[in-house]
């Protein structure tokens, strides 16, 4: 059951597009990165040309997708769609550029897992608008200069840190999402209801945004399930005492830690002793990809004040011992 998992399922495209934001002011929350792209995006309507490369950094179901298509709103531009793993060969990305037109905002998803040779060919085409296509293959081939159009990169990325140094260099500005307030998710659920025609009361919103672990792609997905539970087996009005049930049955805890996020916390506490340990480590012990861990699962967690990252490795704090019913032993930090 993934009914946590901030990762996009595709089955879920349409009614995701139903509810994404279409522009800045319907946007909510991420203040900061959203006062620094107004300026960005306003400066450069002012001046007639496209803005600098925008980078997106942040965990999963954040907005960043919602926020491209918001970019080339705002631009009046077209929006292209790809992603890094869409980009396994250099032609592939050099068929996506030299379709651009003059203005066309670019979208790479997961732009850190693009392959090498396609994040060479990039960085051109970012800096000067042009592209080296090579031409044959061993020491006939040659490489035909191409020059494409005029275009706004968007990347988004889950780890800023995995991107190379002389791609993080060509983006003028990077926009760091932060997770969610539960203020900020119950504004969110009150709009995404009013879409969907879901009768959510006060108390009923604030249950479900406390515990959609600070993602608006989880408090959309919370909400969706918790209407099922109120007109199956209620009234179809999301009272507080029905987000409650309803969440009961998806095994959401208080906290909206899911499957994963409790499989760590466990294995830390119970087969390390708290830590420290090496995310590598932490991984096999829960059978899942050290990237998975610590893009999906950590971003949270830390913030959520249950584990702390140390030179040393991953530690539990007290809350996590807490949480899971323990007592902390006293070296563990608060
Ligand atoms: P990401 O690209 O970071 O994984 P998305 O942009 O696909 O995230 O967002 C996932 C879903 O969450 C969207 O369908 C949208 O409905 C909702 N969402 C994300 N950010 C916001 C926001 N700031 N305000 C309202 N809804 C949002």
């Amino acid at each position: 059951d993934d009914t946590l998992n901030p990762l996009p399922d595709p089955t879920e495209r349409d009614v995701e597009s139903t509810l994404r934001p279409k522009d800045l002011h319907e946007f909510v929350g991420q203040p900061k990165v959203r006062e620094q792209l107004e300026l960005v995006l306003q400066g450069a309507l002012q001046r007639g040309a496209p803005p600098d490369h925008v980078l997106l950094s942040g965990p999963p179901g954040l907005g960043k997708t919602s926020l491209a298509m918001i970019i080339a709103a705002e631009l009046g531009a077209s929006l292209r769609i790809t992603s890094g793993p869409a980009l396994e060969r250099a032609g592939d990305l050099a068929a996506m550029l030299s379709n651009l037109v003059e203005g066309d905002v670019l979208f790479i998803d997961e732009i850190h897992r693009m392959a090498r040779p396609a994040e060479e060919m990039l960085y051109l085409a970012m800096e000067d608008f042009r592209v080296d296509v090579v031409v044959g293959k061993g020491p006939g081939a040659t490489s035909i200069p191409l020059d494409i159009a005029p275009f706004t990169l968007v990347g988004a990325t889950t780890r800023s840190g995995a991107l190379t140094g002389p791609l993080r260099d060509r983006f003028g500005f990077t926009g760091h999402m932060e997770f969610y307030s539960p203020e900020e998710l119950e504004l969110i659920l009150r709009r995404s209801a009013k879409i969907l025609g879901v009768d959510l009361r006060e108390d009923g919103g604030r249950e479900i945004a406390g515990r959609s672990r600070g993602t608006p792609r989880i408090a959309n997905r919370l909400l969706r399930r918790v209407r099922d539970y109120a007109e199956v087996r209620a009234d179809g009005a999301v009272t507080l005492d029905v987000a409650r049930d309803a969440l009961k049955v998806y095994d959401v805890d208080e906290l909206g830690l899911d499957r994963l996020d409790r499989a760590v916390l466990d294995a830390l506490v119970r087969s390390f002793g708290g830590g420290p340990v090496g995310v590598s480590t932490l991984a096999v012990a829960v059978g899942e990809e050290p990237t998975t861990v610590e893009e999906v699962c950590e971003p949270y967690l830390v913030r959520a004040g249950m584990l702390a990252r140390t030179p040393r490795g991953r530690v539990a704090t007290a809350t996590a011992w807490l949480h899971l019913g323990l007592q902390p032993p006293a070296r563990a930090p608060g």
